[in-house]
């Protein structure tokens, strides 16, 4: 039923392929690709800059560069503090949230709508469970499910919350800017929903989990019927 609704919300037919890798767990890992090119390079660059810095002419050089203005290089990259690509659900879905929290600030308060909190609640049932730190991590959480459960659970008050400041920017007459935001944030919520489901399922049969998988399939059915009227 929850996935026939979503389904029903389809694709924009004119978003990039590449805007996936912005949001996706695990992004396209192509060098062709805009965001994941970018960041491979980058990675690159890192690893040798820390190879380097290692040598001595290198700590010579890092010795010199500290006392200089800093080099921001890497300042805009909000993926490359998210490592999607290495499905980093601790520390990766943390920051990309408090990130997109930050973004969001200075626009429309994704907090303001109803059901953006609603959806943190309901995230905050699963995440209120895990360890404080970065781990040890009980067993369910390092699953493929498990991390599925957390990345699409963290991104979905926010993304809720952006689908409705879109929807009010085209209820004001701001339809042309807001509209393609509008399309791609449906489709990026639906998509992140269908996950969810799909890694609810999978966990449901697991033993002894800390978190109602019941109560929280039954509660994530309300909350797709209200994102499917924004
Ligand atoms: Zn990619």
């Amino acid at each position: 039923m929850d996935t026939e609704i979503l389904l029903k919300i389809l694709r924009p037919t004119d978003m990039p392929a590449w805007q996936d890798c912005v949001w996706k767990r695990q992004a396209c890992e192509q060098m062709t690709c805009v965001m994941c090119g970018r960041r491979i390079t980058m990675e690159r660059d890192f690893m040798v800059e820390e190879a380097l810095e290692q040598t001595s002419i290198g700590k010579a050089i890092a010795s010199a560069a500290a006392s200089e203005p800093k080099n921001d290089r890497y300042e805009n990259a909000e993926f490359w503090e998210d490592d999607a690509h290495h499905g980093g659900f601790n520390i990766g879905a943390s920051r990309q949230f408090e990130a997109e929290h930050e973004v969001d600030a200075d626009g429309p308060d994704w907090m303001s709508y109803e059901l953006a909190r609603q959806f943190l609640e309901w995230r905050e049932k699963i995440y209120g469970t895990l360890p404080i730190g970065s781990g040890p991590f009980p067993p369910w959480i390092e699953t493929e499910a498990g991390r599925e459960l957390l990345w699409y659970a963290n991104l979905l008050p926010i993304k809720t919350g952006r689908l409705h400041a879109a929807r009010h920017d085209i209820n004001r007459g701001r339809a042309a800017e807001a509209e393609l935001d509008y399309a791609y944030t449906r489709y990026v919520v639906a998509q992140s929903l269908l996950r969810v489901i799909e890694a609810l399922s999978s966990l449901r049969s697991l033993p002894n989990l800390p978190i109602d998988i019941a109560k929280l399939q039954d509660e994530l059915s309300g909350l797709i019927l209200s994102v499917v009227e924004i």
